[in-house]
């Protein structure tokens, strides 16, 4: 038997399980009323319907009623634990009215012992079969002539596409991070001759839509190295052993055309933490993300194979991924800001014909939220409501009117955020900024935006001066107050608080609960620490925490607690009532441009106390 055979008898032993599957289903039920349930058969006998009820010794029923000329037959089932009389006397039935009723018990009949094998074999020859087309496949990469392993390498046929950093705009920090990784990939030996260590993996992190895979695209484009594709979401698939299969291909047609670049969309599908999901079997999952592992732990040092994954969801990818020599690059592609917008519509304005009064920066300011691929369908919105107006040229109106359309259309990727929503956004950031200028003990401001990361609105982050491992308490009350700046600024200007502030909360509790159990810091409490924590080392993960004090003292620090939130979010307060004229003008500043720099804001507040510089903090 050849091969081509083989497979064919795959496909012709699938079909006869599926068949035999779907009719023995059908012969389970052969009448189409439906089976009664025995309350239901309890309710005929005692309306004296049923004449006659044939029990199986599959606790199936047959129940007969004579109905007019012909008796009608219906089906029903039995508990299998108690026998048909006790059950239909627990409904209600007399002895009287069940004497009406002739009850006949079948053996088993040896058509149905037949069936019954049936059943039990025909589960086993195709699990038989399955593995050993599992096996057939997993010796495939062996043997190209089977009809799989043929379509396969088919498909990873590497691309070669035309999008290069020009096309990428808005994102010009992530962009320049990757220009190493085209620059070994134009000319390894340069990189291999000093003996550098190049990235293996670059993980590519950020909302739908922010140009992920248009950027991986764009490295190979950039290099003129063949891109090789996959997404994370195509291996889970039905048969076990495919998805890993699949993987070895796939970096086994990458390695035969390296330099190269192999992409994984989605990784989050197949890289997800191991143990972690909600029932079922995660084994194929689990195998593929072992596979890749493998794959990447074995390239040598001139493999020239460089695996660029997507994700946003990385809080959820397996720690094994992030471990050096896998995806130790972490590229994060924010959502942009209005000059970025304003950029990526001019990127995707090329080529079309516009009027010459069109101001894409006034369409960049009214989309706040938008991403790279709302500002692309912005423009085709634009360019289709043109053609349906016989107009020659794309117009203002026509873009302001697509900015609705994409708000309102199915594909968009992100909400836009209202102007009050901006405006309170604007305020909590700025409010942070404030507070860290203000205080001494703060790390300096190192950026400010009020556009969207995940959760929050906006984002502040301040950088230590120095990689420091010890903390002082009053480096610690800074940080309370600065995190507690965005609620302050809110309450003050708005006379009300938000939910925007969560995450803020969760990280002022977190530090002064650390404080008063685990630094001693509270004067109230003393130098002792409070609860023993256990910790899983290798993961580095809290498991639990085991209370060694009483209720008392548990009282007692939960007052100590909220006593340091309470003095940090008042000298928020009024640190940022003595410089409300500062706050307001940095919240205006981030309407007009949404991104701050540190030198741009320490323009519009110079700090009242000299600040240095050092690893970025978000707040
Ligand atoms: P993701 O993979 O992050 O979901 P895509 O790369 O698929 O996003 O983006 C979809 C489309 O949106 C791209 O093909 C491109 O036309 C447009 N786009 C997204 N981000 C940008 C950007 N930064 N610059 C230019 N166009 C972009
Ligand atoms: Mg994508
Ligand atoms: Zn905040």
């Amino acid at each position: 038997m050849n091969s081509r055979n083989q497979s064919y008898m795959i496909y012709l032993l699938l079909f006869i399980a599926i068949v035999a599957m779907v009719y023995f289903n059908v012969k389970q039920q052969p009448n189409a009323q439906g089976p009664l349930t025995i309350s239901q058969v309890a309710q005929q006998i005692q309306d004296g319907k049923i004449t006659r009820i044939v029990v199986k010794d599959d606790n199936s029923l047959l129940v007969i009623s004579s109905g007019g000329s012909s008796p009608i037959e219906q089906t029903a089932r039995k508990e299998p634990e108690t026998t048909l009389v006790s059950q239909l006397v627990a409904f209600g039935v007399t002895p009287e009215q069940l004497a009406n009723v002739t009850i006949e018990v079948t053996p088993p009949s040896s058509w149905a012992g037949i069936l019954n094998l049936a059943y039990i074999i025909l589960p086993v020859i195709m699990i038989g079969g399955l593995f050993w087309f599992i096996f057939r496949q997993a010796q495939g990469s062996n043997n190209a002539a089977m009809a799989f392993g043929k379509s396969k390498a088919r498909m990873f046929s590497g691309e070669h596409p035309t999008v290069t950093f020009e096309d990428v705009a808005g994102i010009d920090e992530s962009k320049e991070e990757l220009k190493e990784v085209v620059e070994f990939l134009k000319e390894p030996q340069k990189f291999i001759q000093l003996g550098a260590r190049i990235p293996k993996g670059v993980l590519l992190v950020g909302p739908p839509g922010t140009g992920k895979t248009l950027l991986a695209k764009a490295v190979s484009g950039e290099a003129g190295v063949p891109f090789f594709s996959i997404s994370g979401s195509e291996f889970v698939e039905m048969f076990v052993g495919v998805g890993a299969s699949r993987v070895r291909d796939l970096f086994e047609q990458a390695k035969r055309h390296s330099p190269c670049i192999v992409f994984v969309d989605e990784i989050d599908a197949v890289g997800r933490q191991r143990g972690a999901g909600l029932g079922g079997s995660h084994d194929e999952r689990e195998q593929t993300l072992n596979q890749m592992l493998v794959e990447m732990d074995g390239f040598d040092t001139d493999t020239n194979v460089i695996v660029v994954a997507a994700t946003n969801r990385p809080d959820i990818l397996d720690p094994a991924l992030l471990r050096p020599g896998r995806f130790d690059r972490r590229i994060t592609l924010d959502r942009p800001d209005m000059r970025g917008r304003e950029a990526i519509l001019k990127v995707h304005a090329r080529g079309k014909p516009f009027e010459p009064s069109v101001d894409l920066g006034s369409i960049a300011r009214g989309t706040p939220g938008f991403v790279g691929a709302d500002l692309e369908n912005l423009i085709n919105e634009g360019a289709i409501l043109a053609a349906r107006r016989n107009l020659k040229a794309i117009g203002q109106p026509e873009l302001e009117e697509a900015i609705e359309r994409v708000i309102m259309g199915p594909e968009r990727k992100s909400r836009l955020i209202s102007e009050e929503e901006k405006r309170i956004i604007a305020y909590h950031e700025a409010g942070h900024a404030v507070v860290i200028n203000a205080i001494p003990e703060a790390d300096p401001v190192q950026k400010i935006t009020i556009v969207g990361r995940g959760q929050a609105g906006g984002l502040t982050w301040n950088r230590p001066t120095d990689d420091r491992t010890l903390t002082s308490r009053k480096k610690m009350l800074a940080q309370l107050a600065l995190f507690l700046g965005g609620r302050a600024a809110e309450q003050l200007v708005f006379d009300d608080i938000t939910s925007g502030a969560s995450n803020d909360l969760e990280n002022v509790t977190k530090i002064a609960r650390t404080m008063v159990t685990r630094f001693g810091m509270s004067t109230e409490l003393g130098s002792m620490t409070y609860g023993q924590k256990e910790e899983l080392i290798f993961l580095g993960r809290e498991i639990s925490e085991q209370r060694d004090y009483s209720e008392a003292v548990a009282e007692q620090i939960d007052r100590e607690v909220r006593k340091l939130v309470d003095d940090s979010y008042k000298q928020a307060l009024a640190i940022l009532k003595k410089y409300r004229k500062e706050l307001d003008a940095v919240a205006n500043k981030l309407l007009e441009v949404e991104t701050l720099t540190r030198e741009e804001f320490e323009k519009i507040f110079p700090p009242p106390f000299p600040k240095k510089s050092g690893t970025p903090q978000p707040a």
